[in-house]
């Protein structure tokens, strides 16, 4: 795919296709890996976060939609992608940070700020009303002009980012591993892969029910021809979202020593430990071929 179709991606210079590299995991039961890097997208767009908010700033563009609202934690790579691509576009951004970091801002924020981020810091009781209809009935009304983008940009309209990876892709592939925290990755690789493929999902939090649920609903705004089929892990989110025992971190530290690919322990370092011990119980099928997704995320390490 040439970048050249994608006025956006070029202006603000994502790096299209991301490489699709061998991974020489071991045991290897016979299966071929490769490793999607969407963390080699940008140097400061985290990879899936570029997928998912194209579709949004692209109708922002089209539609001269000036100020846009959205969510996210302290460390959130929604907002630091989001942010920075807003400072580029002149996009005015306003981002509802969960909790008060006034007094002591993380490297996230502080760079939000730089690029000329409004923030507002919502209470947790709050921010936990985010998606609530009369909340954002409310917060539309407080910004008319405005566009809200929901919490990790999962919605609609993300979607279709995921379609122009899988579209990216050099072969066919019997599994495609990604991780799954607000679902809009997994729900936009269910939709563009084929019905040959399944996507496995590994949940980042305690999500059990929820999470498929979320996806359900998210593959519900798109029209269903040949879908992949699908699956969510929920062994291997290390106690919550955010948690990072000594193995995971210790986890990360080897991966990289050994392929050299970083890794950061919310997402992209409990999304491969799960794909390397899966891979050792023989979980997916003798001689499947199998794509992980690097979502990037290495910001949020800081
Ligand atoms: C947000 C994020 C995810 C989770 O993606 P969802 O679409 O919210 O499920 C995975 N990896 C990284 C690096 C992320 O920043």
């Amino acid at each position: 795919m040439n970048s050249t179709t994608f006025p956006l991606a070029d202006q603000l210079a994502i790096q299209l296709p991301s490489p699709e590299q061998p991974l020489a995991i071991e045991p290897s039961h016979g299966y071929q890996c490769w490793v999607k890097r969407d963390d080699l997208l940008h140097p400061v767009i985290s990879g899936n976060k570029w997928r998912k908010l194209q579709g949004a700033l692209l109708e922002a563009q089209a539609k001269d939609i000036e100020h846009l609202v959205s969510f996210g934690g302290g460390y959130s790579n929604h907002l630091h992608a989001l942010g920075y691509c807003c400072a580029r576009l002149k996009i005015k951004l306003t981002a509802l940070i969960r909790g008060n970091y006034h007094q002591h801002p993380t490297a996230m924020l502080n760079d939000l700020m730089q690029w000329g981020t409004e923030l507002v810091y919502l209470s947790k009781v709050d921010y936990r009303r985010r998606s609530e209809p009369e909340f954002i009935a409310q917060l539309q009304a407080s910004y008319p002009k405005a566009m809200l983008i929901p919490e990790g940009g999962s919605q609609a309209q993300a979607l279709p980012g995921l379609n122009t990876l899988v579209k990216e892709l050099n072969q066919q592939y019997d599994y495609v591993v990604a991780p799954v925290a607000s679902g809009g990755t997994l729900a936009g690789l269910i939709s563009a892969l084929p019905k040959q493929c399944t996507v496995l999902g590994i949940a980042m939090l305690k999500g059990e029910g929820y999470l498929e649920q979320q996806v359900t609903q998210l593959l519900a705004t798109q029209a269903s021809q040949n879908r992949a089929q699908w699956q969510i892990c929920h062994q291997f989110h290390h106690g919550g979202y955010a948690k990072c025992p000594p193995l995971l971190s210790e986890f990360c530290v080897r991966f990289r020593q050994q392929y050299n690919i970083p890794l950061e322990p919310v997402y992209s370092g409990k999304c491969f430990y799960a794909f390397e011990q899966l891979c050792q119980q023989g979980f997916f099928k003798a001689n499947s071929r199998i794509l992980v997704l690097h979502t990037g995320g290495l910001q949020g390490a800081r």
